[in-house]
Order: C-alpha cells, then structure tokens, then sequence
C-alpha cells in the first residue's frame, strides 16, 4: 500500500500518539489474550469498533511499540476479511505507526499479534520476585504511552472507549483487569472482563498472579499474593470511608467497585489508578496506616483524571494536581488536620527542592513543552504539587466551600471528557471569577500556569509537627541530646521522612549513632528505608553499603530508589558502584525504571 505521510508532531491534536483520528475514532476494543509465561508474551487478537468520523479515510493508524502483527482484517458489522498493512519505522519516543487500509465503509478491524519480552507496557517477574515465592506474576502499566506496547489501538487521552477481554492464564493463577473484575471466580485459567465505561487507553490495564481477594466493605477489596492479603486489608479497612468523604465533595462514584491490587516490590510507582482496580506499591502498607493518602490520591482520580481526563500529558497537572488537593481534602476529612498537613507541608517543600534541580523553565511550569519528548521525562513532583498549590491558592481567594462547589461543578460538567489546559481557564471565568468579581486576574492565572517562578503570594503550607522534628533535629545537632533521647516516640512516617531528609552532611559517628538508636538500617517500613539509605549514600557512610545494595535489589518504586542512584552518581567511585548494583538488579526493574537508571547513568558520564 501507499504510505501516507505521518504528519510532524507538532501538527498532531497529541504528538504523542500517530492516530488518525479527525477520520476513525474507537468506541470500543474486544481483547481475546493468551499470557504465555515462557515467552514473556501475550498472544492474541485485539478487534476495534471505530466511528468513522471521515467516510472517505482509506487509512487507519493505530499506535504500537514491539508488537509483532501477524495478519489485520477490517470490515462492517462483524463481516471482516483480510486486509493490507505497513508498520512504519520505529520512532524511539513513539514506537511504531500501524497503517491499515481500510475498505470503503469498514469501521472494525482485528489485528492479530503477539508482545515482545521487552514490552515497556509490561513486567514479567519470575516466582522468586513475588511475596509468595511459588508462581510468576505479571502486570501492566499503561500511563503514559505504553499501551500501544501491548494493545495496537489508539494510544491518546483524547479518545475513549469501552473494552472486553477474554484473557487465558495457566491454571494457579488469577487475572484481574480495569474492569469489572469477580472475586469469586473460580481459578479456571479462563478469566472474561467487562469495562462498560469509556476509558482512555492508558487506563487500561491487567495483572496476572497468584492473587488472594479479601472484601474491606460492600464495594471495597483487596487483591493481593495469598502471604500480603490479611495486612493489607487491615492497612486499607478504611477505604470505604475515604469513598464516602470522596462522593461527599466531588459527586457519585461513577465506577462500581474500587479495589486494590496490591502488586510485587518492582511495581515503578506508589500506585496507578487504573479504574475499579487502583495498582498499589507493598511498600505503602507501613502497618500503621500512615501512607495510606496513597490510596485517598488514587481513588481522588476517580473523578480527576478518570473521569475528566487531561487531554494531553502536556495538561497532566488537571489530572495530578486536582488529584493531589483532593487527596489532602480526604486525608483532613478521614485522619485529621495534623495528618493532611503533614502532607501538604511535605509536597510543598518536595516541589522547592525540586525546583532548584530543574534545568528547562517550561518544566517548572504547569505547562511544559513535551512535544518530540518522552512524556514520561517531563514528570516531575511539579504538575501534582504546584496544581494543588494553585488549588489552595483559589481557596484562600474565593473560600474553601465555594471552591468545593466549583470543582464539583468541573468534575461533573467534564464528566467522560478530555479536556486541555484552556478549558480548565474559560471554565474559571465562567463559574469561579464571577462569584467574586476582582479577586483573581488573568495575570496570576498566567503566573500559575506558565511562569517558571512561583507567585510571590503563594500560601506555602506548615506543618506543627515538623516544627517539632525541626527542634528535636537541632537539639541533637547542638549536641543538647543524644539521638536515643529525642522525642520521637510517636513521630508519623511524614515525620521521619522529613527529619532525613532535612539532615545536613554528617560524620560517620553520627549516622552510626542515629542508626543504633532508631535502627533505620533493619527497619520493614520501606519508605523510612528509602530515605536512611540515600542519607547514608550522600555522606559516604561505608557501613551502609550493603544495606543500600540489598534495596536497590528488593524495591523497584522510583521515588525511592532515583534518589539513591542520584547520590551514588556524584563522585566517580559512586557511579562505579551504581554500574555495578544495576547491572546486578537490572531483571528486577520495571521497563520504565531501567529507562530512568539508565539516563542518569548516561548522564553522569
Ligand atoms: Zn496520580
């Protein structure tokens, strides 16, 4: 067939995907997938139903990345016959264009494929990388652009659509999809799925292990390996309330269940909010519920993100920064203003930190500039912290229970829509400036959005709880107190995270002294773990090296292992090290993890 030249990304409605779709648009995707362990493969069929927006478009495009096509048939109504196909050459960000000829009238096509080990959408973990120990495990993750890595189709938060599966596993084992998943269907190997809702594709997602269920409520639950399911239950019981807190503020749980699937240590982030099954770190289960904003963060975007999707990932701060303030409102509402403040104060002193480090100004903005970029590189803490900065900001101008009503107003007048950046201002100067005529202007909406320097008036949160670690860490620096005697007993998570990460260089005495009183080195909470181990790396602390290498191997989520590399890259002997540990650890980390080591490595020379 005649290739048709892809237009420049700059020109494309997202340039990060290559679908046509001003001529197709799908409306719904039927998979039919064989999960071959062996191979590290998925094996089958993927049948879109489109809207044919132009009737005289020839060509459909489709997104894909390393998928091998084996044979397209397109038609009408069911009635399919073979057709012709070109898979254009492979961009490094994009992966590759499908282009399908397309009969006259056709609006369904079948492609039949298979994945390839390396797909970037997918982890395969052999049984030794579970809980468990005895069966392989294997999950997606789909956000940004990796879908097309393990779905032809689509690949654009500008298009939606509904979806089914019939997805076949070795017999032991369970999978469970976005969608509307049973727990109490049989282990048979054959697992049938139904996602009525029109989704985006990087929503869609599936993980297949030895997978125990335990109900927290009459819609709530937990997935997990059979060894994790108990704590993790007992960690999230109060997922059914946080819902009701949720609903309360921002409109009906459109989505039927909200599960958890707690997956392996290599899982690249805290969590995904994959719809009705939120994917979860283990390393957020600390056993005194003191991380679980994670799960008020990914339920949150059951309203901004899954259901008033940003409509490319240059506008991602309507996804993660409406989700961020909502994940402090839950948290306020469900622990108390102490906890949500804690919080607030912790990402706002993340996103200073993060600032200093970033080199191009559009990335400190709400509106970076990622075209002929990968989507993934441009995230930072900086859509999530300084969207809700600008929430708050909003809050303090017009009051709290009038922006309340506001975003309740957005999440349910946007409700199943891609929206931009603008749409989110014309829809300020619609329902919000109104309601208080001269309070905000169009030049401080311009400095939130695009000015790399934050607004001079931004309320920067406190935190009375850090305010003690601040003296109790000066006490001791001052040599006033032993670390075995500070007032610690009680500190939150938060807490400890904040005291580590506010320690200035320090001598090995000292960290052999805080080691032995607070026993950072064997501690099981992961997070408080993370941090010990990237303070021991910045001062050099050789009896922790050991510890650090163990980690790296056992815990795959980013925010707590990039700092780590990032430390060991800053002296040459570190970077020698860093090479070594990932060259070890390499077969445990998620695609997207080795892409993040690998830069730094890169770049450090
Ligand atoms: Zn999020």
């Amino acid at each position: 067939m005649a290739t048709v030249a892809l237009p420049d990304a700059a020109k494309r409605s997202d340039p990060h995907s290559y679908a046509n779709t001003q001529d197709f648009r799908t409306r719904d995707i039927a998979l039919e997938l064989a999960v071959d362990f062996g191979h590290r493969a998925l094996r089958g069929s993927a049948t879109l139903s489109l809207e044919r927006v132009n009737a005289k478009a020839d060509t459909l495009v489709l997104d894909t990345r390393d998928l091998d096509i084996a044979s397209i048939e397109a038609g009408h109504a069911g009635r399919l016959a073979k057709t012709t196909f070109e898979l254009a050459p492979r961009d490094a960000i994009l992966g590759s264009a499908l282009l399908i000829k397309m009969p006259k009238g056709a609006d369904q096509v079948r492609v039949h494929y298979a994945t390839r080990p390396q797909a970037s959408g997918l982890q395969w973990l052999t049984p030794a990388q579970t809980a468990g120990k005895r069966h392989p495990f294997m999950f997606s993750q789909s956000e940004s652009i990796h879908a097309r890595s393990w779905i032809p189709l689509q690949d654009t938060p500008q298009v939606r659509q509904t979806y089914s599966a019939h997805i076949t596993t070795p017999q032991a084992l369970r999978a469970v999809m976005s969608a509307d998943n049973d727990a109490n269907a049989a282990k048979s190997g054959s697992y049938r799925f139904t996602m009525p809702q029109r989704i985006p594709s990087y929503l869609i997602a599936i993980a297949v292990g030895d997978l125990d269920f335990r109900a927290t409520g009459p819609r709530t639950g937990v997935y997990a390996d059979p060894s994790v399911v108990a704590a993790a239950a007992k960690e999230f019981e109060d997922t059914e309330k946080m819902l009701q807190r949720c609903e309360a503020l921002y409109g009906p749980y459109r989505w039927g269940r909200y599960d958890l699937l707690i997956l392996p240590p290599s899982f690249p982030f805290g969590g995904m909010e994959n719809p009705r099954l939120t994917f979860a770190s283990p390393t957020v289960i600390a056993g005194d519920k003191s991380l679980v904003s994670l799960v008020a963060h990914e339920m949150a975007h059951s309203w901004s993100g899954n259901l008033v999707t940003n409509a490319t990932w240059a506008d991602i701060w309507l996804n993660e920064g409406f989700t961020e303030h909502a994940t402090f409102r839950i948290v306020e509402d469900v622990y108390g203003l102490d906890a949500a403040q804690q919080e607030r104060a912790l990402s706002a002193k993340n996103l200073k930190d993060e600032l200093a480090g970033i080199e191009r100004d559009d990335d400190k903005t709400l509106t970076p500039d990622l075209v002929h970029r990968d989507p993934d590189d441009g995230l930072s803490g900086v859509p999530y912290a300084r969207g809700n900065l600008f929430l708050d900001y909003l809050e303090a101008k017009f009051t709290r229970p009038v922006v309340d009503v506001f975003l309740n107003g957005w999440f349910n007048e946007h409700a199943f829509q891609s929206v931009r950046t603008q749409v989110f201002v014309d829809y300020l100067h619609a329902r919000l400036m109104p309601q208080k005529p001269g309070a905000l202007s169009d030049a401080e909406i311009e400095a939130w959005l695009h000015s790399p320097a934050m607004p001079a008036d931004t309320v920067w949160p406190q935190s009375d709880a850090f305010v003690k670690v601040d003296a109790q860490r000066e006490a001791w620096l001052a040599g006033k107190m032993p670390a075995a005697k500070l007032d610690s007993a009680k500190w939150t998570t938060h807490q400890w995270e904040y005291f580590l990460d506010t320690l200035p260089a320090l001598k090995a005495a000292q960290l052999a002294e805080l080691d032995t009183a607070f026993g950072f080195s064997k501690t099981h909470n992961q997070i408080i773990a993370g941090h010990w181990w990237k303070v021991a790396t910045a001062n050099h602390y050789a009896p922790a090296e050991a510890g650090t290498e163990a980690y790296l191997g056992e815990v795959g989520r980013m925010l707590l292992i990039r700092p780590i590399y990032k430390e060991l890259v800053k002296t040459p002997e570190g970077r020698e090290r860093a090479r070594a540990i990932y060259a070890k650890w390499k077969d445990r980390y998620h695609p997207i993890a080795q892409d993040m080591i690998e830069q730094l490595l890169a770049k450090a020379g």
